[in-house]
């Protein structure tokens, strides 16, 4: 099984659902998996999730699972065919069902005319479709068509920078929130997030279902943007979610947004994750284009956790090369010290001091000693995190009694979760018990150093206290010696 230190989220879809073909996406390098709610039924994703829990589990690996939430997408309403419209021509919008021989384009959202007023754009169709808003009354929006193309049924419609009225999660969120808690899923993405309020709502309902899950923010709205540092204290991890920031926004600003959102995320030591159209010319050939390899070796430099496939993998015709190639990207992109040597690793250190020294001290000495691999011991994956953010030079491998903790830590930068029920005292014993540990499940071999961080006197739970340069070993020699 391919694995590497930059993680990869694969969305799943009807191209990709079933057991084999989860299977080959986790050889071929998928860290995470998403399950986008804005298609298919519960039972659809139930059935995913099976198989992946199947093929994780028969592949030995600790792989997590995202619920990404539809949230506030408002979209044209159930007309009987699709409606051409051109440049220069009135179109007019309502909230309400079809009528018969009516002209009125209708919308699934009931404020519509309250969001917008004169001058205001609206989008349809990923951006396909341009209106502007020449005025509103009872009810109904007038807009001039500033480029034109064919409106069809469902299609989805942005109103940049104006949703004040609409609700952060939906009725269908809150019973995929539902779905995501009984089912215990690993991550839940929220869309169209515009400010912390949104993501403590978000919060609150998945309490409310009898959860603890956390959220990934998607930034996808200007307003997200203004409100970007409040969103990431909210958020348990951030989303460049490219797709709709780019239609909410010109695509000529997502590129300085997403080195800003990901710097910013860094810095408060959340995950991040770089989404959409990553790969998007292996939705229909098997090599990407030369700009869609720039674009994942840049997200990388820019320092963030994981890349998202989301078409390529859920209705592409070749899923699994572009995993494989994803996977080949990063690997190479990783190997280059030049690019990872000039992140800035801006972190806020102004709380929790002991744990971020600790970690800082490993990565120094990790790097100084020329030791092989950090060996982090954690119950709840904050120490691992912690060291993740920092872009260590050797492999971090967590160890954790939790395997809903092993899985949480698979989306972050550089870790390699092991599940070990090993919550006991550190002494000589359990040191040979690491030593045999390593000698079963890694390439180390005897005398090469190892740094290993901890609690103790336990070494499992409580917050990380110590330290220790080992050499691989070590231990049973010293016994041999004294006998
Ligand atoms: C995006 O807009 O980039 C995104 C990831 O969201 P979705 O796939 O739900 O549109």
């Amino acid at each position: 099984m391919k694995k590497g230190k930059t993680k990869i989220v694969a969305t799943l879809g009807p191209a990709t659902s079933s057991y084999e073909t989860i299977k080959k996406l986790i050889n071929a390098g998928t860290s995470m998996f998403r399950l986008n709610t804005s298609h298919g039924t519960a039972d659809d994703h139930l059935g995913y999730l099976e198989n992946i829990r199947k093929a994780s589990s028969d592949a030995g690996c600790y792989i997590p699972v995202m619920v990404d939430l539809q949230g506030p997408k408002i979209r044209v309403g159930n007309l009987p065919d699709s409606v051409k419209i051109k440049k220069g021509q009135t179109v007019i919008l309502q909230h309400g069902e079809y009528e018969k021989e009516s002209d009125i384009i209708p919308v699934d959202y009931a404020g519509i005319a309250e969001d917008v007023k004169s001058g205001d754009k609206i989008l349809l169709d990923d951006g396909k479709v341009g209106l502007r808003v020449t005025s509103v009354s009872d009810n109904i929006v007038y807009t001039e068509v500033i480029y034109g193309d064919e409106i069809r049924p469902r299609k989805g419609i942005n109103l940049p920078g104006a949703t004040a009225s609409l609700d952060a999660v939906t009725d269908r969120d809150k019973n995929f929130i539902e779905f995501a808690v009984k089912n215990k899923v690993d991550y839940i993405a929220q869309s169209f997030v515009r400010e912390a309020r949104d993501v403590i709502y978000a919060k609150a309902c998945i309490k409310m279902a009898g959860g603890d899950i956390p959220i990934i923010a998607k930034i996808e709205k200007p307003q997200a943007v203004q409100n970007l540092d409040e969103i990431i204290d909210e958020a348990d991890g951030i989303m460049v979610a490219r797709g709709d920031l780019g239609i909410e926004m010109s695509p000529a600003e997502v590129p300085i947004i997403q080195k800003e959102i990901i710097a910013k995320t860094i810095k408060q030591r959340k995950v991040c994750i770089v989404a959409t159209q990553m790969l998007e010319s292996m939705i229909e050939k098997p090599i990407p284009t030369r700009a869609e390899a720039s674009d994942i070796a840049n997200a990388i430099m820019d320092g963030t956790d994981a890349v998202m496939l989301s078409g390529e993998t859920a209705m592409g015709k070749y899923p699994v090369e572009a995993v494989t190639m994803m996977r080949e990207i990063a690997d190479n992109t990783e190997k280059c010290e030049f690019c990872l040597s000039n992140l800035n690793l801006d972190i806020n250190e102004h709380y929790e001091l002991s744990p971020q020294a600790i970690a800082n001290a490993a990565v120094k000495m990790a790097q100084d000693l020329h030791a092989k691999a950090i060996l982090a011991f954690s119950h709840t994956g904050y120490t691992p995190r912690l060291l993740a953010k920092l872009r260590p030079s050797v492999p971090v491998i967590a160890i954790s009694d939790q395997e809903k903790t092993c899985r949480k830590l698979n989306l972050y930068w550089g870790i390699t979760p092991s599940h070990k029920e090993w919550d006991t005292v550190l002494d000589t014993n359990i040191l040979k018990e690491i030593d045999k540990y390593i000698f079963e499940n890694t390439s180390f071999k005897k005398d090469e150093r190892i740094i290993i961080i901890g609690s103790i006197p336990k070494l499992i739970t409580g917050r990380t206290n110590f330290i220790r340069v080992h050499r691989i070993g070590a231990e049973n020699e010293q016994n041999k010696k004294c006998g």
